[in-house]
C-alpha cells in the first residue's frame, strides 16, 4: 500500500498531543541550562525526571487524553441518540463467549468484543460466530501482554498489527478501534494506531468484572447514573466466577440489557458512532 496515500476511515495523519510537545521543551530546555551554566544540572535533571512521571501517569491514566484521542462515550450526534456501547474484553471464550452471544440475541443487542489476536486463531469458528450474528470485533492486540504499555514503538506495532491481520484473516472485517492490554499505554501508541488506520476506545464505567466476584456490585457501577453516548466494559475472557461458580458477565448482562430497555437507551456497536 502506498504510505502516502490519504488515511482512511477517518483517522488523520498523526499530530503530537501538547504533552509531548511540552515534554519536548522540558528536554531542550533542562539540556540548555545545563550545558550553559553547569551548576544548575541537578534541577536540569530533575525537571526531566518530573516530565517523565507525568507521561508515565498519563498512560496509567486509561481514560486520559494526555497521550492523544481516546473515546470515552460515543461522540454526540446533533439531537439524536448515540446510544450505549456495551465492550467486551479478552475473550473469545469457548465457556462464556456462546452464553454471551446467546444473552444479547435474546435481546436483540449488538456488542463490541475486544477480542486478543491469539485467541481469535484459535477459537476461530467462534469468533466468525461473534462476527455472523452482527457483532464488531475489534483489536485488543494479539497476545494481551502485561508488559505491553512498556513495549516500544516496534513492540506495540508488532502486537497491533499482528492482531490486525489475525482477525481480518478469521473473520473477513478488519477492526477500526483498539484497546490497550488494562487500558495502559506509552507516548508510542498514538503514532502507531494512526498509521494503522485504528482509533483508541476506553469506557465511560468499567465493571471491574474480572476482579469482582459479586455481580450486583457490578451491575451497579455499570448502570448506575446510565446515559446516552456510555461506552461500558465488560470482560468474556478472564471473567471472575460468582459465588454460585457462574462467570460474572451472565449474570451482569441480562439486566444490563433489561436496565437499557427500560431507559429507551439502545446497544451499538462503537463502529456504528463513527
Ligand atoms: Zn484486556
Amino acid at each position: 500500500m502506498n504510505q502516502d496515500a490519504p488515511p482512511q476511515n477517518g483517522v488523520s495523519r498523526w499530530s503530537p498531543p501538547p504533552l509531548l510537545y511540552a515534554s519536548a521543551a522540558v528536554h531542550l530546555g533542562a539540556a540548555a541550562a545545563a550545558l550553559s551554566r553547569p551548576r544548575v544540572w541537578p534541577w536540569a535533571l530533575g525537571a526531566v525526571a518530573l516530565n517523565h512521571v507525568a507521561l508515565a501517569a498519563a498512560g496509567l491514566w486509561p481514560r486520559s487524553q494526555l497521550l492523544g484521542p481516546n473515546w470515552i462515550r460515543l461522540p454526540a450526534r446533533n439531537g439524536v441518540a448515540a446510544g450505549v456501547a456495551i465492550t467486551i474484553d479478552d475473550g473469545p471464550d469457548p465457556a462464556v463467549t456462546p452464553q454471551v452471544l446467546s444473552q444479547l440475541a435474546a435481546h436483540r443487542a449488538h456488542a463490541t468484543f475486544f477480542c486478543v489476536g491469539d485467541r481469535v486463531e484459535r477459537y476461530a469458528d467462534l469468533a466468525r460466530d461473534i462476527a455472523s450474528r452482527g457483532h464488531a470485533i475489534e483489536n485488543h492486540s494479539q497476545r494481551h501482554r502485561h508488559n505491553f504499555s512498556l513495549l516500544g514503538p516496534g513492540g506495540m506495532s508488532a502486537e497491533i498489527s499482528r492482531a490486525q491481520d489475525s482477525i481480518l484473516r478469521v473473520t473477513g472485517s478488519r477492526p477500526r478501534f483498539f484497546r490497550a492490554p488494562a487500558g495502559l499505554r506509552n507516548p508510542f501508541l498514538d503514532p502507531v494506531l494512526t498509521r494503522l488506520q485504528l482509533r483508541l476506545a476506553s469506557w465511560t464505567r468499567r465493571g471491574f468484572d474480572t476482579v469482582s466476584t459479586n455481580a450486583d456490585v457490578v451491575y451497579r457501577r455499570l448502570a448506575d447514573s446510565l446515559q446516552d453516548g456510555d461506552i461500558l466494559l465488560l470482560h468474556d475472557g478472564n471473567a471472575a466466577r460468582s459465588r454460585g461458580g457462574k462467570p460474572v458477565i451472565l449474570e451482569v448482562l441480562p439486566r444490563l440489557l433489561d436496565a437499557l430497555a427500560s431507559k429507551q437507551l439502545r446497544p451499538v456497536t462503537l463502529r456504528s458512532a463513527l
